[in-house]
Protein backbone atom coordinates (compact mmCIF):
# COMPACT_ATOMS: atom_id res chain seq x y z
CA UNK A 1 0.00 0.00 0.00
CA UNK A 2 1.37 3.40 -0.72
CA UNK A 3 1.85 5.40 1.91
CA UNK A 4 -1.23 8.53 2.21
CA UNK A 5 -0.33 12.21 1.75
CA UNK A 6 -1.04 14.11 4.74
CA UNK A 7 -1.73 18.17 3.09
CA UNK A 8 -4.12 19.30 5.96
CA UNK A 9 -1.71 20.78 8.54
CA UNK A 10 -3.72 23.71 9.45
CA UNK A 11 -6.45 21.22 11.22
CA UNK A 12 -3.78 19.55 13.06
CA UNK A 13 -0.15 18.28 12.64
CA UNK A 14 1.44 14.79 13.65
CA UNK A 15 3.51 14.91 16.52
CA UNK A 16 7.10 14.89 16.29
CA UNK A 17 8.90 11.39 17.05
CA UNK A 18 11.45 13.80 19.23
CA UNK A 19 8.28 15.28 20.51
CA UNK A 20 6.84 12.16 21.88
CA UNK A 21 10.40 11.38 23.30
CA UNK A 22 10.56 14.17 25.29
CA UNK A 23 6.73 13.49 26.49
CA UNK A 24 7.48 9.75 26.90
CA UNK A 25 9.01 9.34 30.83
CA UNK A 26 6.08 11.75 31.82
CA UNK A 27 3.44 9.36 30.77
CA UNK A 28 5.21 6.93 32.61
CA UNK A 29 7.62 6.72 35.62
CA UNK A 30 7.34 10.46 35.75
CA UNK A 31 4.01 11.33 37.51
CA UNK A 32 4.10 14.21 40.00
CA UNK A 33 1.93 16.71 40.69
CA UNK A 34 4.23 20.05 40.10
CA UNK A 35 2.23 21.71 42.87
CA UNK A 36 3.49 18.69 45.47
CA UNK A 37 6.91 19.85 47.41
CA UNK A 38 8.09 16.29 47.25
CA UNK A 39 10.70 15.12 45.16
CA UNK A 40 8.36 13.88 42.43
CA UNK A 41 6.24 17.20 42.89
CA UNK A 42 9.57 19.06 41.87
CA UNK A 43 10.74 16.89 39.17
CA UNK A 44 7.62 17.50 37.46
CA UNK A 45 7.66 21.30 38.30
CA UNK A 46 11.14 21.76 37.30
CA UNK A 47 10.03 20.00 33.70
CA UNK A 48 6.85 22.19 33.45
CA UNK A 49 8.97 25.11 33.79
CA UNK A 50 11.68 24.34 31.50
CA UNK A 51 8.84 23.74 28.64
CA UNK A 52 7.54 27.45 29.49
CA UNK A 53 10.90 28.54 28.82
CA UNK A 54 11.56 27.10 25.52
CA UNK A 55 7.58 28.05 24.59
CA UNK A 56 8.85 31.47 26.19
CA UNK A 57 11.60 31.77 23.78
CA UNK A 58 9.71 30.86 20.34
CA UNK A 59 8.10 34.22 21.01
CA UNK A 60 10.71 36.19 22.71
CA UNK A 61 9.22 36.81 25.79
CA UNK A 62 9.91 35.80 29.43
CA UNK A 63 8.76 32.71 30.94
CA UNK A 64 6.80 34.71 33.87
CA UNK A 65 4.74 35.52 30.97
CA UNK A 66 3.27 32.15 29.45
CA UNK A 67 0.12 30.89 30.84
CA UNK A 68 -0.22 27.41 30.01
CA UNK A 69 -3.99 26.51 29.02
CA UNK A 70 -5.79 23.40 27.55
CA UNK A 71 -6.18 24.42 24.06
CA UNK A 72 -5.68 27.11 21.56
CA UNK A 73 -9.13 27.89 22.08
CA UNK A 74 -9.13 28.33 26.08
CA UNK A 75 -6.31 30.50 25.02
CA UNK A 76 -8.65 33.04 22.88
CA UNK A 77 -11.61 32.98 25.66
CA UNK A 78 -8.93 33.81 28.27
CA UNK A 79 -7.47 36.48 26.70
CA UNK A 80 -10.61 38.12 25.65
CA UNK A 81 -13.17 37.18 28.33
CA UNK A 82 -10.34 37.75 30.91
CA UNK A 83 -9.52 41.12 29.74
CA UNK A 84 -13.42 42.40 29.85
CA UNK A 85 -13.56 41.09 33.50
CA UNK A 86 -10.86 42.61 34.59
CA UNK A 87 -12.69 46.00 33.93
CA UNK A 88 -16.27 46.82 35.83
CA UNK A 89 -18.30 47.68 32.62
CA UNK A 90 -19.09 44.98 29.97
CA UNK A 91 -16.47 47.35 27.40
CA UNK A 92 -15.98 47.16 23.62
CA UNK A 93 -14.37 44.87 21.86
CA UNK A 94 -12.60 45.22 18.11
CA UNK A 95 -11.86 41.77 16.01
CA UNK A 96 -11.65 41.08 12.84
CA UNK A 97 -14.64 39.17 10.10
CA UNK A 98 -12.76 36.72 9.57
CA UNK A 99 -11.60 35.18 13.05
CA UNK A 100 -11.33 31.38 13.75
CA UNK A 101 -14.86 30.24 16.08
CA UNK A 102 -12.69 30.30 19.29
CA UNK A 103 -13.03 34.41 18.80
CA UNK A 104 -16.32 35.04 17.11
CA UNK A 105 -18.26 32.62 19.52
CA UNK A 106 -16.17 34.18 22.34
CA UNK A 107 -17.50 37.71 21.15
CA UNK A 108 -21.25 36.45 20.15
CA UNK A 109 -21.16 34.63 24.24
CA UNK A 110 -19.53 38.33 25.80
CA UNK A 111 -22.33 40.94 23.37
CA UNK A 112 -25.33 38.62 25.38
CA UNK A 113 -23.77 40.67 28.47
CA UNK A 114 -23.97 43.64 26.77
CA UNK A 115 -19.89 43.95 25.14
CA UNK A 116 -19.81 46.20 22.44
CA UNK A 117 -18.50 44.29 19.41
CA UNK A 118 -16.81 45.91 16.33
CA UNK A 119 -15.91 43.55 13.26
CA UNK A 120 -13.33 45.41 11.20
CA UNK A 121 -13.64 44.13 7.61
CA UNK A 122 -11.37 42.49 5.60
CA UNK A 123 -10.00 43.45 2.02
CA UNK A 124 -10.14 40.42 -0.86
CA UNK A 125 -7.08 39.37 -0.16
CA UNK A 126 -8.38 38.82 3.66
CA UNK A 127 -6.15 41.95 5.12
CA UNK A 128 -7.54 43.91 7.58
CA UNK A 129 -6.88 47.44 6.96
CA UNK A 130 -5.50 49.48 9.46
CA UNK A 131 -7.51 52.63 8.53
CA UNK A 132 -10.63 50.93 9.07
CA UNK A 133 -8.89 49.70 12.82
CA UNK A 134 -8.33 53.59 13.28
CA UNK A 135 -11.98 54.09 12.80
CA UNK A 136 -13.06 51.62 15.42
CA UNK A 137 -10.26 52.25 18.12
CA UNK A 138 -12.92 54.47 19.95
CA UNK A 139 -12.13 55.89 23.77
CA UNK A 140 -14.46 52.60 25.18
CA UNK A 141 -12.39 50.07 23.41
CA UNK A 142 -10.74 47.67 25.88
CA UNK A 143 -9.41 45.29 23.26
CA UNK A 144 -8.41 44.80 19.61
CA UNK A 145 -7.80 41.26 18.70
CA UNK A 146 -6.98 39.99 15.44
CA UNK A 147 -5.88 36.96 14.23
CA UNK A 148 -1.93 36.57 12.90
CA UNK A 149 -2.47 34.33 10.27
CA UNK A 150 -6.02 32.72 8.57
CA UNK A 151 -6.44 29.27 9.07
CA UNK A 152 -9.12 29.55 5.81
CA UNK A 153 -6.52 31.53 3.42
CA UNK A 154 -3.21 31.63 5.03
CA UNK A 155 -2.88 35.41 4.88
CA UNK A 156 -0.74 37.15 7.44
CA UNK A 157 -1.97 40.19 8.90
CA UNK A 158 0.15 43.22 9.41
CA UNK A 159 0.04 42.23 13.03
CA UNK A 160 3.09 44.62 13.73
CA UNK A 161 1.21 47.79 12.31
CA UNK A 162 -1.93 46.82 13.73
CA UNK A 163 -0.61 46.26 17.39
CA UNK A 164 1.41 49.89 17.04
CA UNK A 165 -1.57 51.45 15.82
CA UNK A 166 -3.67 50.36 18.73
CA UNK A 167 -1.40 50.82 21.27
CA UNK A 168 -0.95 54.59 20.31
CA UNK A 169 -4.82 54.72 21.54
CA UNK A 170 -3.75 53.29 24.94
CA UNK A 171 -5.82 49.72 24.15
CA UNK A 172 -4.87 46.40 24.96
CA UNK A 173 -3.89 44.02 21.63
CA UNK A 174 -4.32 40.12 21.24
CA UNK A 175 -3.37 38.28 18.61
CA UNK A 176 -4.41 34.57 17.55
CA UNK A 177 -1.18 33.11 16.31
CA UNK A 178 -2.28 29.50 16.67
CA UNK A 179 -1.42 28.53 12.93
CA UNK A 180 0.97 31.62 12.77
CA UNK A 181 3.56 30.27 15.68
CA UNK A 182 6.48 28.10 14.34
CA UNK A 183 5.84 28.92 11.40
CA UNK A 184 6.47 32.76 10.74
CA UNK A 185 9.40 34.91 12.70
CA UNK A 186 6.95 36.38 16.09
CA UNK A 187 8.79 38.28 18.32
CA UNK A 188 7.08 40.19 21.35
CA UNK A 189 9.85 42.46 21.94
CA UNK A 190 9.22 43.98 18.10
CA UNK A 191 5.54 43.55 18.19
CA UNK A 192 4.33 45.45 20.60
CA UNK A 193 1.18 42.73 21.60
CA UNK A 194 -0.17 42.32 25.03
CA UNK A 195 -1.72 38.59 24.25
CA UNK A 196 -0.44 35.93 22.25
CA UNK A 197 -2.60 32.72 22.03
CA UNK A 198 -0.47 29.47 20.76
CA UNK A 199 -1.58 25.60 20.76
CA UNK A 200 0.84 22.60 20.46
CA UNK A 201 -1.21 20.69 18.04
CA UNK A 202 -0.09 22.80 15.31
CA UNK A 203 3.23 22.66 15.54
CA UNK A 204 3.93 19.06 15.71
CA UNK A 205 3.05 18.86 19.25
CA UNK A 206 0.49 17.33 21.21
CA UNK A 207 -3.44 17.86 21.20
CA UNK A 208 -4.81 19.12 24.17
CA UNK A 209 -2.33 21.82 25.11
CA UNK A 210 -2.01 25.68 24.46
CA UNK A 211 -0.59 28.86 25.89
CA UNK A 212 -1.41 32.30 26.28
CA UNK A 213 1.41 35.11 26.35
CA UNK A 214 0.56 37.71 29.10
CA UNK A 215 2.60 40.72 28.58
CA UNK A 216 4.26 41.81 32.04
CA UNK A 217 1.86 44.70 33.51
CA UNK A 218 -1.77 43.46 31.76
CA UNK A 219 -4.09 42.17 34.53
CA UNK A 220 -6.74 40.03 33.37
CA UNK A 221 -9.68 37.94 35.41
CA UNK A 222 -9.16 33.89 35.53
CA UNK A 223 -12.08 31.59 33.95
CA UNK A 224 -11.13 28.98 35.31
CA UNK A 225 -11.56 29.24 39.45
CA UNK A 226 -9.74 26.57 41.63
CA UNK A 227 -6.25 25.48 42.99
CA UNK A 228 -4.51 28.68 41.47
CA UNK A 229 -2.13 27.28 39.21
CA UNK A 230 -0.97 29.51 36.52
CA UNK A 231 0.08 32.48 38.65
CA UNK A 232 -4.46 31.97 39.26
CA UNK A 233 -5.25 32.23 35.30
CA UNK A 234 -5.59 29.33 34.94
CA UNK A 235 -6.50 26.65 37.78
CA UNK A 236 -6.53 22.94 37.14
CA UNK A 237 -3.62 20.37 37.94
CA UNK A 238 -0.85 20.69 35.33
CA UNK A 239 -1.07 18.38 32.00
CA UNK A 240 2.92 17.81 32.60
CA UNK A 241 3.35 15.25 29.86
CA UNK A 242 1.15 17.59 27.07
CA UNK A 243 3.26 20.95 28.42
CA UNK A 244 6.59 19.15 28.37
CA UNK A 245 5.95 17.90 24.72
CA UNK A 246 4.20 22.01 23.77
CA UNK A 247 7.91 23.06 24.94
CA UNK A 248 9.85 20.09 22.65
CA UNK A 249 7.86 21.02 20.36
CA UNK A 250 8.28 25.01 20.80
CA UNK A 251 11.99 24.33 20.59
CA UNK A 252 12.72 22.41 17.34
CA UNK A 253 9.99 24.99 15.66
CA UNK A 254 12.13 27.96 16.51
CA UNK A 255 15.63 25.99 15.82
CA UNK A 256 14.15 24.93 12.78
CA UNK A 257 11.97 27.75 10.98
CA UNK A 258 14.00 29.73 9.05
CA UNK A 259 14.83 26.60 6.74
CA UNK A 260 11.46 24.91 7.19
CA UNK A 261 9.36 27.84 5.96
CA UNK A 262 12.04 28.05 3.07
CA UNK A 263 11.17 24.55 1.89
CA UNK A 264 7.47 24.46 2.37
CA UNK A 265 7.37 28.10 0.30
CA UNK A 266 9.24 26.07 -2.01
CA UNK A 267 6.60 23.22 -2.05
CA UNK A 268 3.93 25.72 -2.15
CA UNK A 269 5.15 27.39 -4.91
CA UNK A 270 6.27 24.11 -7.38
CA UNK A 271 2.32 23.49 -6.74
CA UNK A 272 1.39 26.37 -8.01
CA UNK A 273 4.07 26.85 -10.84
CA UNK A 274 2.53 23.08 -11.87
CA UNK A 275 -1.44 23.93 -11.37
CA UNK A 276 -0.84 26.72 -13.66
CA UNK A 277 0.00 24.46 -16.39
CA UNK A 278 -2.13 21.52 -15.75
CA UNK A 279 -5.49 23.43 -14.13
CA UNK A 280 -5.75 26.91 -15.62
CA UNK A 281 -9.37 27.14 -14.45
CA UNK A 282 -7.51 27.11 -10.76
CA UNK A 283 -7.42 30.73 -8.63
CA UNK A 284 -6.26 31.40 -5.77
CA UNK A 285 -7.58 32.25 -2.42
CA UNK A 286 -5.40 34.94 -0.06
CA UNK A 287 -2.66 37.13 -0.43
CA UNK A 288 -0.44 36.05 -3.19
CA UNK A 289 2.73 37.07 -1.52
CA UNK A 290 1.89 37.50 2.51
CA UNK A 291 0.68 34.00 3.43
CA UNK A 292 2.31 31.40 5.34
CA UNK A 293 4.94 29.54 3.84
CA UNK A 294 2.50 25.90 3.45
CA UNK A 295 -0.71 26.78 2.77
CA UNK A 296 -2.17 27.05 -0.32
CA UNK A 297 -5.79 27.68 -0.80
CA UNK A 298 -7.30 27.19 -3.99
CA UNK A 299 -10.86 27.07 -6.49
CA UNK A 300 -12.09 25.57 -9.63
CA UNK A 301 -13.92 27.85 -11.43
CA UNK A 302 -17.22 26.25 -12.18
CA UNK A 303 -16.92 23.55 -10.42
CA UNK A 304 -17.43 25.26 -7.17
CA UNK A 305 -19.96 23.00 -6.13
CA UNK A 306 -17.76 19.69 -6.84
CA UNK A 307 -15.55 20.56 -3.91
CA UNK A 308 -17.25 17.88 -1.61
CA UNK A 309 -16.64 15.36 -4.33
CA UNK A 310 -13.23 16.28 -4.93
CA UNK A 311 -12.14 15.87 -1.65
CA UNK A 312 -13.33 12.41 -1.37
CA UNK A 313 -11.57 11.60 -4.84
CA UNK A 314 -8.41 12.95 -3.43
CA UNK A 315 -9.17 10.73 -0.21
CA UNK A 316 -9.52 7.48 -1.96
CA UNK A 317 -6.39 8.65 -4.07
CA UNK A 318 -4.42 9.07 -0.51
CA UNK A 319 -4.49 12.26 0.16
CA UNK A 320 -6.00 13.98 2.92
CA UNK A 321 -6.29 18.32 2.25
CA UNK A 322 -9.50 19.86 3.60
CA UNK A 323 -12.82 22.49 2.13
CA UNK A 324 -11.56 25.55 4.61
CA UNK A 325 -11.24 25.09 8.50
CA UNK A 326 -11.42 21.83 10.01
CA UNK A 327 -13.89 23.24 12.36
CA UNK A 328 -16.48 24.35 9.75
CA UNK A 329 -16.03 20.79 8.54
CA UNK A 330 -19.74 19.96 9.59
CA UNK A 331 -21.18 23.17 7.65
CA UNK A 332 -19.51 21.71 4.20
CA UNK A 333 -21.55 22.36 1.23
CA UNK A 334 -22.35 26.06 2.62
CA UNK A 335 -20.19 29.04 1.75
CA UNK A 336 -17.16 29.86 3.79
CA UNK A 337 -17.92 32.81 6.06
CA UNK A 338 -14.21 33.91 5.59
CA UNK A 339 -14.46 33.85 1.73
CA UNK A 340 -18.08 35.77 2.09
CA UNK A 341 -16.51 38.29 4.63
CA UNK A 342 -13.41 38.71 1.70
CA UNK A 343 -16.08 39.50 -1.09
CA UNK A 344 -16.35 35.91 -2.83
CA UNK A 345 -20.08 35.48 -4.29
CA UNK A 346 -21.68 32.68 -2.77
CA UNK A 347 -20.94 30.48 -5.57
CA UNK A 348 -17.14 30.71 -5.16
CA UNK A 349 -16.96 30.76 -1.56
CA UNK A 350 -18.51 27.43 -1.76
CA UNK A 351 -15.23 26.29 -3.58
CA UNK A 352 -12.52 26.01 -1.02
CA UNK A 353 -10.02 23.40 -0.81
CA UNK A 354 -7.27 23.80 1.69
CA UNK A 355 -4.11 22.39 0.93
CA UNK A 356 -1.36 22.85 3.99
CA UNK A 357 1.99 21.37 4.03
CA UNK A 358 4.06 20.40 6.79
CA UNK A 359 7.23 19.16 8.36
CA UNK A 360 6.93 15.23 7.68
CA UNK A 361 5.92 16.21 3.57
CA UNK A 362 8.66 15.31 0.59
CA UNK A 363 9.00 16.64 -2.51
CA UNK A 364 7.80 13.07 -3.76
CA UNK A 365 4.81 13.48 -2.04
CA UNK A 366 3.98 17.35 -3.93
CA UNK A 367 4.71 15.25 -7.36
CA UNK A 368 2.69 12.58 -6.15
CA UNK A 369 -0.39 14.59 -5.33
CA UNK A 370 0.32 16.71 -8.46
CA UNK A 371 -0.32 13.65 -10.78
CA UNK A 372 -3.43 12.64 -8.88
CA UNK A 373 -5.06 16.25 -8.50
CA UNK A 374 -5.59 16.90 -11.99
CA UNK A 375 -7.03 13.39 -12.10
CA UNK A 376 -9.66 13.39 -9.49
CA UNK A 377 -10.66 17.24 -10.90
CA UNK A 378 -11.24 15.78 -14.79
CA UNK A 379 -13.23 13.33 -12.56
CA UNK A 380 -15.60 15.86 -11.95
CA UNK A 381 -18.67 17.37 -13.91
CA UNK A 382 -17.20 19.53 -16.48
CA UNK A 383 -17.28 23.48 -15.68
CA UNK A 384 -19.80 24.63 -18.33
CA UNK A 385 -17.28 27.45 -19.80
CA UNK A 386 -14.04 25.33 -18.88
CA UNK A 387 -12.66 27.39 -22.00
CA UNK A 388 -13.66 30.60 -21.29
CA UNK A 389 -11.55 30.49 -17.87
CA UNK A 390 -8.21 28.79 -19.59
CA UNK A 391 -6.61 32.14 -19.62
CA UNK A 392 -6.99 32.65 -15.84
CA UNK A 393 -4.05 33.03 -14.14
CA UNK A 394 -3.54 31.32 -10.72
CA UNK A 395 -2.72 34.41 -9.08
CA UNK A 396 -4.98 36.58 -10.74
CA UNK A 397 -8.52 36.21 -10.02
CA UNK A 398 -9.81 38.90 -7.38
CA UNK A 399 -13.28 38.49 -5.45
CA UNK A 400 -16.35 39.25 -7.42
N1 LIG B 1 -7.35 29.68 16.41
C1 LIG B 1 -7.03 29.30 15.17
C2 LIG B 1 -6.64 30.34 14.16
C3 LIG B 1 -7.07 27.95 14.82
O1 LIG B 1 -6.78 27.58 13.58
C4 LIG B 1 -7.44 27.00 15.80
C5 LIG B 1 -7.55 25.56 15.46
O2 LIG B 1 -7.87 25.23 14.35
C6 LIG B 1 -7.74 27.45 17.10
C7 LIG B 1 -7.68 28.79 17.37
C8 LIG B 1 -8.12 26.50 18.18
O3 LIG B 1 -7.02 25.81 18.68
P1 LIG B 1 -7.25 24.44 19.48
O4 LIG B 1 -7.55 23.39 18.45
O5 LIG B 1 -5.97 24.20 20.22
O6 LIG B 1 -8.38 24.68 20.42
Amino acid sequence: MTARIYFDHSATTPLDPRVRAAMEPFLDGVFGNPSSSHREGRIAREAVETARAQVASLLGADASEIVFTASGTEADNLALIGTIRSHDRPGHLVTSSIEHAAILETCRFLAKSGTKITYLPVDGDGLVNLDSLLRALQSDVSLVSVMAASNVVGTVQPIEELAHLTKLHGVLFHTDAVQAAGKIPLNVKRIPVDLLSLSAHKLHGPKGIGALYVRKGVHLSPIVFGGGQERGLRSATENVAGIVGFGAAAAIAQEELAEEAARLAEFRERIVAALRQTLPHCYLFGHAAKRLPGHLSIGFHGQEREVGKLLLKLDEAGVAVSAGSACSAHHSGQPSEVLLAMGYDSERARGLLRITLGRFNTVQDVERFLEILPQAVASLTPAPNHRQYAAVALDAVAPA
